[in-house]
């Protein structure tokens, strides 16, 4: 598959030369060039001269002209203009050599609805660098459209298509020269950062994709009507081939999903786990899955539990553990600081004791209404040590407390995801804990 050819130009309203991508360079060769007009044949000038001083800050406007390359050879490009938004005299050339361009077409290089790459073009692109001696550190992300389905139900297919296209421009906007944007299914791409190498750099490029769709489709309430969920990590630090990188991405993008979509989740081993060890890997068709056994969750049990009667206490435990992946539940009495009931995700019962501890040590994050989630790190900075220290010996990465303080002697539920775990709790997720432990309470069954 040929190379795609792109040149990036950032100039000001005088036409003078800021900055170029390296493909830039090779183009023009040795001449020395300050002024983007020495190099565009004069007749076609005019369309980049009569298009700057109408555009507006945020802008894009498209012209063509023929650029000289190093011998002399004026080739025809198509060039998007963009006028930066913060730095208004700062205009940037997207310079798109429509030889490479047709050739690249062509062989199925694009993407033809959206006009990034196809999934095979951005593919072949990630597994090149990936295969380079020695290895080069780029980033790579995996970007999808939130709850596009009902996008879709809502305003139509057609519409649907158009905000596709319009999410595949900002992207490639904000990763400008830092790399290239791939569609690789219905509303989901896969960014590959090859000039990143910094968190920092990263981040502005993400915040960028994520605030300019947020803007770009707010409604007349200030919603945010469409949004993205990115996920990825650092090639080869955390993954060293296609496959392994891929699934990395997937799983950092389900967990932006799942803590509540527009947002994204780079990969941290110390926030993540090992993830090279972890060989599930929870697939778009399983989180699906799981979705609909979440969505119909509650009113199962709120049937079967609360108004037939017909499932036990031990039944509808092992049920919240199968739907939200936990790994065990606790019942533990406030009294005694034991165990009443316990339940791993494999059916065996299991036990917590906390009663070597100070009431202190737990007390003012347990009895928090409706439901506190612990996590170690906000322990530790919190200066929680011993129950930190409990969580670390436990392997327990996450414990969800409900504090059912209307039993007379008080009882603590602790829904519990050990370190290893590829549980990851939505909002959604919480008040369905908070919905089940509150029948729970009420039913008097504990
Ligand atoms: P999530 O936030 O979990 O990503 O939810 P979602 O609804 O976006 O779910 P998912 O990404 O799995 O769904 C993608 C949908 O995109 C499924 C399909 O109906 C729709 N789709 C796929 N290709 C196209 C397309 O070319 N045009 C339009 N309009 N819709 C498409
Ligand atoms: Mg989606």
């Amino acid at each position: 598959m040929s190379r795609l050819k792109r040149y990036y130009v950032e100039i000001n309203d005088s036409y003078d030369i800021l900055k170029t991508n390296d493909d830039f360079l090779e183009y023009i060769g040795s001449k020395k060039v300050d002024n983007i007009e020495s190099i565009i044949q004069s007749h076609d000038f005019l369309t980049l001269k009569d298009a700057l001083p109408s555009l507006k800050p945020s802008e894009n406007t498209f012209v063509c002209f023929r650029m000289y390359d190093k011998n002399d050879k004026a080739n025809w490009m198509s060039v998007k203009v963009h006028r930066s938004k913060h730095k208004t005299s700062l205009i940037r050339l997207d310079i798109y050599d429509l030889q490479t361009l047709e050739m690249n077409i062509s062989e199925g290089y694009y993407d033809e609805m959206t006009g990034v790459l196809s999934k095979g073009a951005i593919t072949d692109y990630a597994k090149k660098l990936m295969e380079q001696t020695p290895s080069k550190q780029f980033y790579f992300f995996i970007m999808d459209i939130d709850n596009f389905k009902s996008i879709n139900d809502t305003y139509g297919h057609m519409k649907g298509d158009e905000i596709i296209i319009e999410v595949a421009n900002i992207a490639n906007e904000c990763v400008a020269d830092k790399g290239l944007v791939g569609r690789i299914g219905g509303d989901e791409f896969v960014i590959v950062l090859e000039k990143i190498h910094e968190e920092p750099e990263l981040r502005d490029v993400l915040r960028d994709i994520r605030y300019n769709v947020r803007e770009k489709y707010i409604d007349e309430n200030n919603n945010f009507t469409i949004t993205v969920s990115l996920g990825g990590g650092l090639f080869p630090d955390q993954a060293s081939n296609y496959e392994d990188m891929f699934k990395l991405a997937d799983k950092m993008l389900y967990i932006a999903k799942a803590k509540g979509r527009d947002r994204y989740i780079i990969y941290t081993p110390s926030i993540h786990g090992n993830l090279k060890n972890d060989t599930e890997v929870v697939t778009i068709s399983r989180r699906t899955k799981r979705n609909q056994a979440k969505n119909t969750f509650i009113m199962d049990i709120m049937a079967n539990f609360l108004l037939k009667d017909s499932i036990s206490v031990n039944e509808a435990f092992r049920k919240v553990i199968e739907t939200y992946m936990l790994d065990e539940v606790f019942l533990i009495s406030k009294k005694t600081g034991k165990t009443i009931f316990g339940l791993t995700s494999n059916g065996d019962n299991c036990e917590l004791d906390i009663s070597y501890l100070s009431p202190e040590d737990y007390q003012p994050f347990f009895e928090v209404y409706p439901l506190r989630v612990v996590n170690l790190y906000d322990l530790q900075k919190a200066n929680y040590l011993k129950f930190s220290e409990l969580m670390l010996s436990k392997g327990f990465r996450i414990i969800i407390v409900y504090y059912m303080r209307n039993d007379p002697d008080g009882k603590y539920l602790l829904y519990v995801s050990n370190v290893d775990s590829a549980c990851r709790f939505a909002e959604t997720d919480l008040s369905d804990l908070i919905y089940f432990s509150k029948m729970l309470e009420l039913s008097e069954r504990l």
